[in-house]
Parts: C-alpha cells; structure tokens; sequence
C-alpha cells in the first residue's frame, strides 16, 4: 500500500529537501495531540485509504513516485532524457508518451485550458485576457440575489513539493472555475461578490477543537508539512483555510437574513473530510460545518445539509451525528467500504436519540450517472428534507462525480447537477448555501458550478428536457431502495412510497421475466426458418 511508504517517509523527522534545507514536520512541533499526530495514527490504524492510493494504484505511475528524490538530480550531461509519460493539465492523471489526448478525460496534450479566463494561470498571460475582460465588463450587480465568495489569496494553498504528477486539489481549480464564471458573465457581472474575512478562532471552535485549531495555524511558520500523506499545508494554508470558513460562515448570515437570496462558497482547502480533531482528505477546516452552526446562531433552528461530492463526509457526519437539528444527507461511492474514506454505510443513521439524522446513499459501484441521483434525490432526499423541513439548506458541492472526474470515474452531468440544484431550491424558500468540495476535473468542475449558479440565478436547468421521471440503474435502484428500508423507521413518509416502489419494481421484474420467456417460446429451429424462406422463394418465383 502507498499509504505505508508514504508514511514511513513522513515519519522521518527530518527530510532532505529541494533545495538543500530541511523540513521539520509537524509531528515534532505540535505537543500532545494535536490533530495533526492524532488524525495520522488513527488513520493509520484504521488502515484507510487516501487519495494517493488511487494514484499508487495506477500503473500508469511508474517508478517516479513522490519518495523518489532523483527529480532533483542533476542529470548527467550526454544522458539522454526519455519523457515516457505527460500528466494532464486537465485532471493530472499521467499517460503514456505516445498517447495525445488523455485517457481518463479527453483533454489534448498540448491543452491551452488555462490560457483563458480573467484568472487565468500566470503562465498564460499572454492569452485570452481582454477579450474576457471586455465581456464581463468589470461590473457586479449590487442588486444581484445571488453571493459568490471568492478570495484570490486561497490560491496561494498549494503543495510545496514540485511533484511529477501534480496533486489533484490545486490552485488551478479555483481559477478554471472563476475563468468559466467570467467567460459566461456570471461572475463577475450577476453575482454579489462576498467580501472575504478570516473566520476567528472563536468561530472554529464551535466545530474543532482548540488543538486542531492550533494545529493548523502552526502550518504558517513552516515552508511545508502534511496532516496526512495527501493532505497538505504550505505557509499559506492556514489563511486560505480561514478565510474560506469565513467566506462561507459570512454567506450563511447573508442568506440566512434575506439580505441575498441564495450563494455560492468558490472556496479551497476544502471541508468535509476534516473532522472535530484532525485534518484528511485534502480538508483542513469544515467549511460547511462551520456554517450551519453561524446559520443557527443567526436564527435557524434547523439546517439541512445535502453533501453530493463522490466521497463520504465522514468529518461533517462525525460532527452532526448526535445532533437532531442538523440533518445530513450524502450521496457517495462507497463499494462496502472500500471506496475513500470507507464510511457512510447505509446503516450509519446517527447516534445518540439523533437516529435518522444521518441519511447516507452508498452506490455500490462506479459510473453512477445523472439518472440515479435524481432517482435518489426524488425518493430519499427530497420526501426526508420535506418532512425535515429546514430553515436553511446547504449544499457541500464537489463536482468528483461529475462525467471525466479522475478520482469519482461516475457520470454526473452538468444538466444533472443543475437539476439537482432546482430541485432543492424548492425547500425552504430557497435559502441555499453551495459549497464546493472536491473536484479535479477543471473543465467538468467549471462546466458543473456555472451550470448550479447560473440555477441559484433563476434560469432553468441545463437540458431542461432530462425527463424527471428518470429510470435508475439496477444497482442505483437497490441503494435507494435498501437505504429507503432503513430510513422508513425514521421517516415514515418513506414506507408507503417504500412499498408502491417495490411492488412497481417486483412487477417490471416478472413482466421482464415473461417476456424473455416469450422470445425463448418463438425461437424456432433454423432449418425451419430456411423452409420457410426457400418456400417463400419458390412461390415468389413461380409467380414472376
Ligand atoms: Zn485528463
Ligand atoms: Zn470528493
């Protein structure tokens, strides 16, 4: 397993670095137990997968992994250089030499995704600036119901280590999705920008523990340090990940008031994997955690939160799953535990007399599409959240399930998350918070969350001819009705819909039976089909 080398090489205390220097890693610097140590060793004990797992896995990454040191070698002169592999700007993942279009996504080698847009790459500038700039023409609506926060300094939390295949969850994210959002006149243009404000330590606490806390303001006084081997923090990490918490904390009470309508949190590291006391998965403080709680202090007595990144939200489920006025819904792979983080079974309902506050649809498998989630979304999400009935609706929006994800490889379309959006915007008078999470795919990521804001806007969804009722997969079927099974003892709305969809089911079920045994009936020898044609010849014949 890459989790053990990649362990064993942080649990080094020193490491030689790049560029001659040292690393001191957390470990070393934080007393006691901090989120830091407590969050790595449990994890390692569990035995859990992280993302770079997914990447071990990859044969396409061959011997020039992360531990391997040689990148930064001198290469001997005369010594030919052989570039075996190109990782894609798109969505990372490395292919072969030969091969011109990505493999997981489509995208060129020779992509220019990043040379457009108002935030385009540093390394573009030269491209595509003016004639964005032009159409957005620099103005925000002040009377625009729908916030975006969005702060330029959360590009700055990026992985220190220049590694050969870069990490998924980057700067360049954020910066394809706001070129996307100003190319479409979105954002800038229709939207109330946020003004961004770091999120005290007071505010955190209401979720984390001081130690964690802690913990990760420490990361600015080092060049470099991971919480877990895929969870990273540089100097400026710990800024970015105050101040997406406040923008998001600030979008609640703006929308919670009535002074907006509805927003969108464009915001990085992001949240939902980070837990009371530790940091994984790429989240350092959970974003939406933070603002349900800044919701309710506010006013609401009950928020909802809808979490449709492809991963579990094992952090916000751990936060909430002993509270009753915080209701979460996820929709995750989860292959009997086997996909990251490995929680958010069915079964897993909430604790504590908040039984059925946890609502959890594991799929079963990958390359679950549009279909299925607005399947789930019809008879789990919706009748629950309606009888729920929440004052505030928040929505934690990673786009890893999206179609061309490298890390999700599920099938969720633009149309799909836009109508996904409408259809919680229903709830509540649409007061609606979207977050994003995960997301690696910079052109399904940005395509995703323009098509959801362009909804929170007031237009209709994307392909608004995708036919509500929809048919699920069979295995997108038997996650929905085995979730409905155990969420009925909760939510008894459920149980009359429970049943008319398994006898609707068991029917389809015997009538397809029927019918194959019908086309088995008509099969007749071939010899008697030939007869009959050499017949139908003669007499044809005989007649012309
Ligand atoms: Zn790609
Ligand atoms: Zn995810």
């Amino acid at each position: 397993m890459v989790v053990e080398t990649l362990d064993s090489s942080c649990d080094g205390s020193k490491r030689k670095h790049a560029n001659g220097g040292e690393e001191t890693h957390l470990d070393e610097l934080s007393n006691g137990d901090t989120g830091v140590s407590s969050s790595k060793r449990a994890r390692v004990s569990r035995g859990e997968m992280t993302f770079q797992d997914i990447y071990g896995a990859d044969a396409l990454l061959n011997e020039e992994d992360e531990e391997d040191d040689s990148d930064w070698e001198p290469v001997l002169q005369n010594t030919p250089v052989e570039f075996v592999k190109w990782c894609c700007v798109n969505c990372t993942m490395a292919n072969p030499g030969d091969m011109v279009h990505c493999y997981i996504c489509g995208e060129h080698k020779e992509s220019g995704i990043l040379r457009y847009g108002y935030l385009a790459s540093p390394f573009f500038k030269d491209t595509g600036l003016t004639e964005v700039e032009e159409k957005c023409g620099g103005s925000s609506s002040a009377t625009s119901s729908t916030a975006v926060g969005f702060d330029e300094r959360m590009l700055l939390h990026s992985e220190f280590e220049v590694k050969a295949q870069p990490h998924p969850e980057r700067p360049d994210r954020l910066r394809a999705i706001a070129a996307s959002l100003a190319t479409a006149g979105v954002f800038p243009g229709r939207c109330l920008p946020i003004h961004a404000r770091e999120i005290t330590k007071q505010e955190l606490q209401m979720v984390h523990t001081s130690e964690h806390v802690d913990a990760v303001n420490i990361t600015s006084q080092l060049l470099y340090s991971y919480f877990t081997t895929d969870t990273y923090a540089n100097e400026y990490s710990a800024r970015a990940a105050r101040l997406a918490a406040g923008l998001c904390a600030d979008l609640a009470t703006e929308i919670y008031s009535g002074r907006v309508k509805n927003g969108f949190a464009l915001v990085r590291p992001p949240g939902h994997h980070a837990g009371i006391k530790h940091a994984m998965g790429f989240c350092l403080h959970n974003n939406a955690a933070v603002a349900a709680l800044v919701a309710q202090a506010a006013g609401a007595r009950k928020v909802l939160i809808v979490d449709w990144d492809v991963h579990h939200g094992n952090g916000t489920q751990e936060i909430f799953e002993q509270n009753k006025s915080v209701l979460y819904i996820s929709l995750h792979r989860h292959e009997g535990g086997n996909f990251y983080p490995g929680t958010g079974a069915a079964d897993e309902v909430g604790t504590n007399g908040a039984e059925g506050y946890c609502v959890n649809v594991p799929w079963s498998c990958g390359g679950v599409g549009d279909k299925d989630y607005i399947y789930a979304f019809q008879h789990v999400v919706l009748p629950i959240a309606s009888q729920f009935s929440p004052d505030f609706v928040i929505v934690s929006a990673g786009f890893d399930a999206a179609r061309g994800d490298p890390l999700g490889c599920c099938d969720v379309t633009p149309a799909g998350y836009s109508r996904m959006t409408q259809m919680l915007g229903d709830i509540c008078g649409g007061k609606m918070l979207v977050i994003l999470e995960g997301g690696y795919n910079l052109r399904s990521i940005s395509s995703s969350a323009t098509a959801v804001i362009k909804v929170l806007l007031g237009e209709n969804p994307e392909n608004d001819d995708l036919p509500i009722a929809t048919t699920p997969s069979k295995a997108g079927l038997e996650t929905v009705l085995d979730v409905m099974n155990i969420q009925m003892k909760f939510w008894p709305s459920l149980a009359t819909a429970y049943s008319n969809l398994l006898s609707e089911w068991e029917t389809r079920l015997i009538e397809n039976k029927k019918n194959q045994v019908k086309r088995k009936l008509v099969r007749v020898p071939t010899w008697w089909k030939w007869g009959r044609k050499k017949f139908m010849y003669r007499f044809l014949s005989a007649r012309i």
